[in-house]
């Protein structure tokens, strides 16, 4: 083909001049063709002329071919057919480069850990961080596009939103890998941001009034709500962030970077053309058949073989497109079960059929319990496999004829009719639970997880679509509560529990603000000396209405809705503040140990701050220890392990919160230089001596030791397991016996009186 283009500029013989002016004529009838003259591409396509170096001119002669990696699931701008071809925005750009320069592009998948080494170009390229090293991102971007405020309309009761500034302190969701997450949180640290991994997932917590907001891009988030139908959503105001799109080429082909900037430059950023034909309004196929009107009729003029061929390709693009948005519409692109719309409609069917012969509909909400902690240690791949297997395990358990669809994030949904009585519902629930239970093999590894299921029955327990769904999600959260890995019936008092709770979620957002945290300290105790140089900072929720709530009832909630991060922060500045008044008036040798949850990890540079605020103070690392609990270490992201280290390198010391109630090993525990073990207090409760639990804790002791970590026992009630304790050699002892937590002004004149008793043994 290039040969072709440079025929004109060739020394040629008067002979063939004619033959090659006829074969010139009928190429620019059948091809856009490019004319050189100075170093200059005059193409007759519409991008006008574009200034090519004598290297650049010799690269594209070189070559012919483009390899270029596209993405498959970012709707509009790189997608996939179901007949495996790539379309989109990019592509679209792509073609119109091809058109140009006349070279024939092969598109390729991209993934994070594709083989580079058959790829020259990378088409759709956000953000800053570029996941290859050997790409270098083209400096001018081709797509910008900006991102928009969206509400609940039916939820969002009168609250006005015009401005980013009115998202101060409501709850809004981003995306976790966009461009724009890192940046809300920087300019806006008031607004509480929840991380989702898909644009399903926060349409649904939109839905669910689990967030007040949605800020994304708009063509993405424009072309979702008509293609899904998501009437509840509303674009209720501009944001000022936007985000780059731009093309990213190997490194050592600079001449291919500058024809494409070249060649970008000259279609334009956010051409028009290409952008209205993926701008979806009104109606959902109106915009397609304008640019085919267009280009149809002028092609009229070339000739009528021709636009015969182009009908008959754009038929059947505009067919392609069509089942492609039917089945994006209603297929989930990572397992390709049926997504929540599907599942809306053929529940309404189900629904249908189950009053017309008299019959029940069950439903079965699967959620997988620790699979955030899974994704979120493991990284997104491994997520994505994990949740694909287990839509494939699910489906197996079920009889061909029942719905099995993604709801969003670790969620499913199973409707199951024709059935005889609640038995097949459990049978099945069992089955399945039993399917997720076992090992997941990804990437080499074993990852273990299992799962809750709710179970709701049309039309015994509502009769009304939506509320069968929400009653369902209602009986799988009890499930979780009663501790995971086990199905639950739909129960009329969930509803009460539920409604509290969503109030429980409300207040807890107000509760710093409102400063209704209190911090209490109980004493952990040397068993060896009596001596009491270390305790456990432990929250409580003062609320206005319901008293003192401890935190069993609330961290969950707090966990849940990210709030976890701000309080566990205002654990640590309060415990900061007491130790200075607990080493100015009783031993500068306390330390104090804050519980952190694994969630706090997850955006370590909260907990990475406390070293600053240690400095600042001058309270050196070593007084505070970090109680976190086992499954933090289990799969620990690279993230995870980095900042235990960096904190143990300021001085932070670590102990692991409630051994004994999960995984239960100790070696592994060596590897990141933990000091100290508790040990829960349901080992303590049932302590005798010779039974079971005072075996096992004798058995931990002594390992941990050998290990050369130190040991606390929680829960210590009476003087019996002290006895035990202590001859067991623990180190330290934590519970009831010495002193229940207690506010630090209590807390400080306990810790006199225990000093004053132990100086004067006989006042005991
Ligand atoms: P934990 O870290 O295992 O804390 C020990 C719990 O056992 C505390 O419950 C304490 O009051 C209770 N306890 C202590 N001695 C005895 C005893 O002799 N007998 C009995 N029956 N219980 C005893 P609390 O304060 O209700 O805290 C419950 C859990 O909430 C904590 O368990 C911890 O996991 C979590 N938590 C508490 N404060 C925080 C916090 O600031 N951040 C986070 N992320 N979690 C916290
Ligand atoms: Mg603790
Ligand atoms: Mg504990």
């Amino acid at each position: 083909m290039i040969q072709q283009r440079y025929i004109s500029q060739l020394g040629v013989s008067a002979k063939r001049f004619k033959w090659l002016l006829l074969l010139a004529l009928f190429s620019a009838l059948i091809t856009p063709v490019v004319i050189k003259s100075e170093d200059t591409f005059k193409t007759n396509s519409k991008y006008g002329e574009i200034q090519l170096t004598p290297h650049e001119l010799a690269w594209l002669q070189a070559h012919q071919e483009l390899r270029v990696a596209v993405k498959h699931g970012w709707m509009p701008i790189e997608f996939k057919l179901e007949s495996d071809q790539h379309r989109g925005i990019s592509v679209d750009y792509l073609e119109a480069l091809a058109s140009i320069f006349n070279f024939r592009i092969t598109l390729l998948d991209y993934s994070e850990s594709m083989n580079t080494s058959s790829v020259d170009v990378i088409s759709g390229v956000v953000g800053k961080n570029l996941k290859h090293p050997e790409f270098k991102k083209l400096t001018d971007p081709f797509l910008n596009f900006s991102f928009a405020i969206y509400v609940n309309k039916k939820l969002n009761n009168g609250v006005e939103i015009t401005s980013i500034d009115d998202l101060a302190n409501k709850r809004v969701a981003v995306f976790k890998n966009g461009s724009i997450a890192k940046e809300i949180a920087e300019i806006y640290p008031n607004i509480k941001l929840l991380y989702v991994d898909i644009a399903d997932e926060a349409f649904e917590e939109l839905r669910l009034g689990r967030v007040d907001a949605y800020v994304g891009n708009q063509m993405i988030i424009d072309y979702h709500i008509v293609v899904h139908r998501l009437n509840f959503v509303e674009k209720v105001a501009a944001s000022p962030f936007s985000t780059d799109v731009s093309m990213a080429v190997k490194e050592d082909m600079p001449e291919l970077a500058s024809i494409l900037s070249k060649g970008l430059r000259a279609i334009g950023k956010n051409n028009p053309e290409i952008l209205g034909k993926w701008e979806i309004r009104d109606s959902r196929y109106s915009r397609w058949l304008m640019p085919i009107l267009i280009v149809a009729s002028l092609f009229l003029v070339i000739g009528l073989v021709r636009i015969l061929r182009l009908k008959q390709t754009l038929k059947q693009q505009s067919v392609e497109a069509k089942n492609t948005i039917w089945h994006q519409a209603n297929y989930d692109f990572l397992t390709d079960l049926p997504n929540r719309h599907l599942l809306d409609t053929r529940l309404r069917q189900a629904i249908e059929k189950a009053d017309a012969d008299l019959s029940s509909v069950g439903i079965l909400f699967i959620d997988l319990d620790n699979f955030k902690q899974v994704n979120d240690t493991a990284g997104h791949s491994v997520g994505d496999k994990l949740i694909k297997e287990a839509a494939d395990r699910i489906t197996r358990c079920v009889r061909s004829y029942d719905t099995t669809a993604r709801f969003g994030g670790d969620e499913f949904m199973v409707i199951m009719s024709d059935f005889d009585n609640e038995r097949v519902l459990e049978k099945t629930s069992k089955k399945i639970l039993s399917e997720l239970q076992k090992p997941f093999h990804i990437e080499g590894e074993l990852f273990y997880i299992s799962a809750s299921i709710g179970l709701t029955i049309y039309p015994n327990d509502t009769s009304d679509q939506e509320a069968l769904l929400s009653y369902a999600d209602q009986a799988m959260y009890e499930a979780k509560k009663l501790g995971r890995n086990r199905f639950q019936f739909f129960k009329a008092s969930m509803q009460h529990d539920a409604t509290e709770r969503l109030m429980l979620m409300n207040d807890l957002r107000e509760a710093i603000t409102k400063q209704q945290f209190t911090l209490y300290y109980q004493p952990i105790i040397s068993v060896g000396s009596q001596i009491i140089l270390k305790a456990e900072a432990l929250i409580r929720w003062n609320h206005p209405v319901k008293g003192m709530i401890n935190p069993a009832e609330f961290i969950a909630l707090a966990e849940e809705t990210g709030l976890i991060e701000e309080i566990g922060d205002w654990v640590f500045h309060q415990a900061l503040h007491d130790i200075q008044e607990i080493h100015a008036q009783y031993s500068a040798d306390f330390q104090i140990s804050v519980n952190v949850s694994p969630k706090q990890f997850v955006k370590p540079e909260r907990l990475l701050a406390w070293k600053k605020a240690l400095e600042k103070a001058a309270v050196a690392g070593h007084h505070f220890c970090i109680e976190i609990t086992e499954g933090l270490l289990l799969q620990p992201s690279l993230a995870v392990v980095n900042t235990i280290a960096d904190l143990r390198d300021f001085g932070f010391q670590f102990s692991i919160d409630d051994f004994g109630t999960g995984y239960s090993a100790l070696a592994y525990l060596n590897k990141f230089d933990i000091e100290y073990v508790k040990i829960d207090q349901s080992f303590t409760r049932n302590l005798q001596p010779n039974n079971h639990d005072a075996i096992l804790c004798e058995a931990i002791i002594s390992m941990a030791h050998k290990l050369g970590m130190k040991v606390i026992t929680e829960g210590i009630e009476t003087e019996a397991q002290m006895k035990i304790l202590s001859d067991f050699e623990c180190d330290y002892g934590q519970g009831y016996l010495i002193a229940k937590p207690t506010s630090l002004v209590d807390f400080m004149a306990f810790l006199f009186e225990h000093q004053r008793k132990s100086q004067n043994p006989h006042l005991n």
